[in-house]
């Protein structure tokens, strides 16, 4: 039998109902939803960000010409969110793109082919995809919850985001059910390892696709 759904918890991270609530959708489609994901850009931590910034010479070629100045990459620093692994973040900045349907767009959204720049080049230079990508958009669509005191509590569907209202909700719709955390498996094992997603199969009665 099954554990009871609004129970589960996995390496600390308690599974929120809406990756359990099984839906009719599966991943998106790059050339279809043309990463609306990134219309808004994203807060990234600044250990991450520096590191992208060392990389500068890296991911600089892989960006349109007029957005390649790594000193106009990031903007507003902030301190007051503990659940930053250094306890201090900043935004990628935005830029106007008419062609995407957001309007604007993350600064590191190549417009020919809605690649994020960060990971093209990373990939171009033999370096995991994942490896200078911002956290939040490597889980993206899931996102964290954490207490005020900065410790993890629950792992959820962004599903509250104006994003989706502009394609950023990465889905398309299927005819078949499945949990949402199925739909993002990949997602998912970043957070809870692929042992925990398997954990999370197992006691979800799903046979696992990692
Ligand atoms: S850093 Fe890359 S993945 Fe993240 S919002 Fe910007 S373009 Fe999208």
């Amino acid at each position: 039998m099954n554990e009871r759904t609004d129970r589960i918890t996995i390496k600390d991270w308690l599974i929120d109902d809406s990756l359990l609530e099984k839906k009719p959708i599966m991943r998106c489609e790059i050339g279809e939803c043309k990463g609306g994901c990134c219309s808004d850009g994203v807060w990234v931590d600044m250990g991450q960000a520096q590191a992208i910034l060392e990389h500068a010479e890296m991911i600089a070629p892989y960006m349109p010409p007029e957005r390649r100045n790594k000193e106009t990459w990031f903007a507003e620093h902030y301190n007051d969110d503990k659940s930053f692994p250094s306890g201090e973040y900043i935004g990628t900045t935005t830029v106007v793109d008419e062609t995407h349907p957001g309007g604007t767009t993350c600064v590191f959204l190549r417009p020919e082919d809605r690649y994020c720049a960060i990971q093209a080049a990373s990939l171009a230079d033999g370096m995991p995809g994942w490896e200078l990508k911002p956290h939040y958009c490597c889980m993206f669509p899931l996102v964290d919850e954490y207490d005020e005191s900065g410790i993890a509590k629950r792992l959820m569907l962004d599903s509250e985001n104006s994003l989706f209202e502009h394609g950023g909700g990465c889905y398309k719709d299927a005819t078949t059910l499945q949990p949402v955390f199925q739909v993002y498996a990949e997602e998912t094992s970043m957070v809870l390892g692929v042992d925990g997603y398997r954990d999370l199969c197992r006691r979800t009665g799903v046979t696992p696709r990692l």
